[in-house]
Parts: structure tokens; C-alpha cells; sequence
């Protein structure tokens, strides 16, 4: 039986590598994107993910590497010969034209005739739920609106990949939550490619089929959300896309996950088989439907511990300030950190 092809990823970026003058801004980094995938590059400021996302689109040209769309290599293509589409955070909607006008444009220089510019201007308003918007100007919608126009003028061109840098991030939270879910429906009903960029760890885990973490021009991690968040490989992912909780024991170096970890009732007994510390709060922090313990434990570190404020109130779970606790959590749900920041320094 001869073995079925392997798929062709929409994106492969191999070796690629940026400077600045001195300022090594992409380190080697190598990747590949599938057809269909919502792709997502998390990391701090200056982690080099823009320029990562300028070199896919062409922008910028990288120093050494290639890279493919769709099993071509477009690395010395100009960025308008290239399949792919970019939306920024800051929307650059063309202010004298209409809403339709602005995302007909695309298909007007590429002298698409107007009866299909207008079909396809439609189609993609449609899908952003701004059917009835085509007549205003950007002046007249509200910043999440103009978000959604940026949007349908760049999924109206049908490209393969669409890049997006921190398209969100001009937004309020609430605003920011509610497109979130919104560029989640709209990627899969269009089955287009996305690569988005945001340094927002919690959109990054709402809203991606995978995660790439970017830290100083390299990428420490690539998964699904859950194996980035609950198997973080590095002490930085574990602090970046959460809170730190590292412990070492034995010679051994772990993080767990502050939802992950039970304060044991008094006269409870541990579960068999499961690790227990004991330590000290040294602080609590109430949060509505949770509350934030910082334990100091016995046998060296802190840890964090999430609970759910089910039945205490708030009074209740401040007086556990300075208390002495007993911790307890499943042996599985610790990640060992195998690469550890001061050795890559
Ligand atoms: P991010 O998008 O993750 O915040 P960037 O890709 O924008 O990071 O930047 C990565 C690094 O490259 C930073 O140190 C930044 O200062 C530097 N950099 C980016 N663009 C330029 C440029 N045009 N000239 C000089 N340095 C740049
Ligand atoms: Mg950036």
C-alpha cells in the first residue's frame, strides 16, 4: 500500500532568522502551520513575533531561512504576489470612502468587474454581521464595528493564510471577550488559515487550535492551549501563560497549577497517592468567585492555590491569613521543567 501524501502546511517557516543591527530580533525559528489552523504567536513585547508575522507577509525580508505558503517558496516574493492578508491593530479603514467602498478596494485594483466586487463586498459584511453597514463611513461605527470592516476587506480577497497582529488590542476587555468569540466563528465558517499575534495569554488560550510561545526571538513551546498551560516546558512559559509555581524537590523541578492544588480541611486525610506539603499562608487575596492563597511551604518555595469560593465568605477565607495549611494535589498534574532560563542565557 503505497502511504497517503503527508499535507501540505499552509505555512512553513524553516530557520528563519531577523536582525536589527545588533538587536537579534528572530533566532532560527522553525515552524509549520496547517490548512485551516488558528495559529496563534504568544510572548511578551519585543519577542520578536511582529517581525515574524512582517516576514511571513513579506514586509520584511529574513536574513537566513525560507519560507512557504502552501509548498511554495515565496521568500523572495514581494508581499502582494504572496496569498496572504494582513490585519492590524490599528484598522487603517480608508476615512472618505464607505464601509463597501473600503472593502471592495482589494478587488477593485485586482480590476475585479463590479458586479462580482459588490457580491463578494456583501458576502464578507455578511460574515462579519455588518450586512446593512456598506453605506457608512468608518467615522460613523464604534471601534469594534470598524474592526469587523478591517476584517471583511481582508477575508473579501479570499487569501490562503490571514495574518493578525494584536487586531483586539486597541479594544475594552468586554469588547475584547466578545470578538474573541467572534473571530473564532468567523475562522471557521471561512476555513481560512489565521496566524494571530497578541502578548494576551488568555486570548491565546480562548481562542487558538495551537500555540506558539515566543521569548527573545525564539519559540520555547508549540501545542494545543491545554498542553501549553498545563505541561508548560519552561520555567518562563509556566510564569508567562499563568503564575510561576515552581517548586524543586529531590534534585527535581516542577511547576503545578494553582486550580490544580487543595487546601485540606482540618481533620481531612490526604487522598492515597497524592502529594502534600505543608506551609504558612503568607497571604490571601479575595476575587469575587475565587480567592488567591500564597503558601509558603515547609520544605522550600511558595505556591500559589485557586479556590472556588462555593460556600465561605469573604471574612472566612481572610482569616485564614498566617494560618498553617496542608496542600494536596494529584502526582499527574505536575509538569517538570526541563529547560531552565539561566541556561539559555
Ligand atoms: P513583538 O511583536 O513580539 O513585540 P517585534 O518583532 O516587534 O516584537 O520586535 C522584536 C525585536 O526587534 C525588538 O527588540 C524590537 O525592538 C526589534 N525591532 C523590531 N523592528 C525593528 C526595526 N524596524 N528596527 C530596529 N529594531 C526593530
Ligand atoms: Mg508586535
Amino acid at each position: 500500500m503505497t502511504p497517503l501524501p503527508e499535507p501540505v502546511p499552509d505555512v512553513r517557516l524553516q530557520g528563519i532568522t531577523k536582525r536589527y543591527g545588533d538587536v537579534l530580533a528572530v533566532d532560527a525559528i522553525d515552524l509549520e502551520i496547517a490548512q485551516g489552523e488558528f495559529f496563534t504567536m504568544l510572548g511578551p513585547s519585543g519577542s520578536g513575533k511582529t517581525t515574524t508575522l512582517r516576514m511571513i507577509a513579506g514586509f520584511e525580508v529574513p536574513d537566513e531561512g525560507t519560507i512557504e505558503l502552501a509548498g511554495e517558496d515565496v521568500s523572495r516574493q514581494p508581499p502582494f504576489d504572496r496569498p496572504v492578508n494582513t490585519v492590524f491593530q490599528d484598522y487603517a479603514l480608508f476615512p472618505h470612502m464607505t464601509v463597501e467602498q473600503n472593502v471592495e478596494y482589494g478587488l477593485a485594483v485586482k480590476r475585479v468587474a463590479k458586479a462580482e466586487r459588490r457580491a463578494r463586498a456583501s458576502e464578507a459584511l455578511e460574515m462579519v454581521r455588518l450586512g446593512g453597514y456598506g453605506g457608512r463611513k468608518p467615522s460613523q461605527l464604534s471601534g469594534g464595528q470598524r474592526q469587523r470592516v478591517a476584517l471583511a476587506r481582508a477575508i473579501v480577497n479570499r487569501p490562503k493564510v490571514l495574518l493578525l497582529d494584536e487586531p483586539l488590542g486597541a479594544l475594552d476587555l468586554k469588547l475584547r471577550q466578545e470578538m474573541q468569540i467572534e473571530l473564532k466563528r468567523i475562522q471557521q465558517e471561512v476555513g481560512i488559515t489565521f496566524v494571530y499575534v497578541t502578548h494576551d495569554q488568555e486570548e491565546a488560550l480562548t481562542m487558538s487550535d495551537r500555540i506558539a510561545v515566543f521569548n527573545r526571538g525564539r519559540v520555547e513551546q508549540v501545542g494545543p492551549p491545554a498542553v501549553v498551560y498545563e505541561h508548560p516546558r519552561s520555567e518562563f512559559i509556566a510564569d508567562f501563560v499563568g503564575v510561576s509555581n515552581v517548586i524543586e524537590r529531590g534534585g527535581r523541578r516542577y511547576t503545578v497549577r494553582p486550580e490544580k492544588i487543595h487546601v485540606l480541611g482540618d481533620g481531612d486525610a490526604p487522598q492515597p497517592g497524592a502529594r502534600v506539603e505543608e506551609g504558612v499562608v503568607h497571604d490571601v487575596q479575595y476575587v469575587g468567585p475565587v480567592t488567591r492563597y500564597h503558601v509558603t511551604l515547609d520544605g522550600g518555595g511558595e505556591l500559589q492555590v485557586l479556590s472556588q469560593n462555593l460556600e465561605e465568605t469573604s471574612s472566612e477565607v481572610l482569616a485564614s491569613q498566617g494560618r498553617r495549611v496542608r496542600l494536596q494535589w494529584r502526582p499527574e498534574q505536575e509538569a517538570v521543567i526541563v529547560e531552565r532560563e539561566e541556561e539559555r542565557v
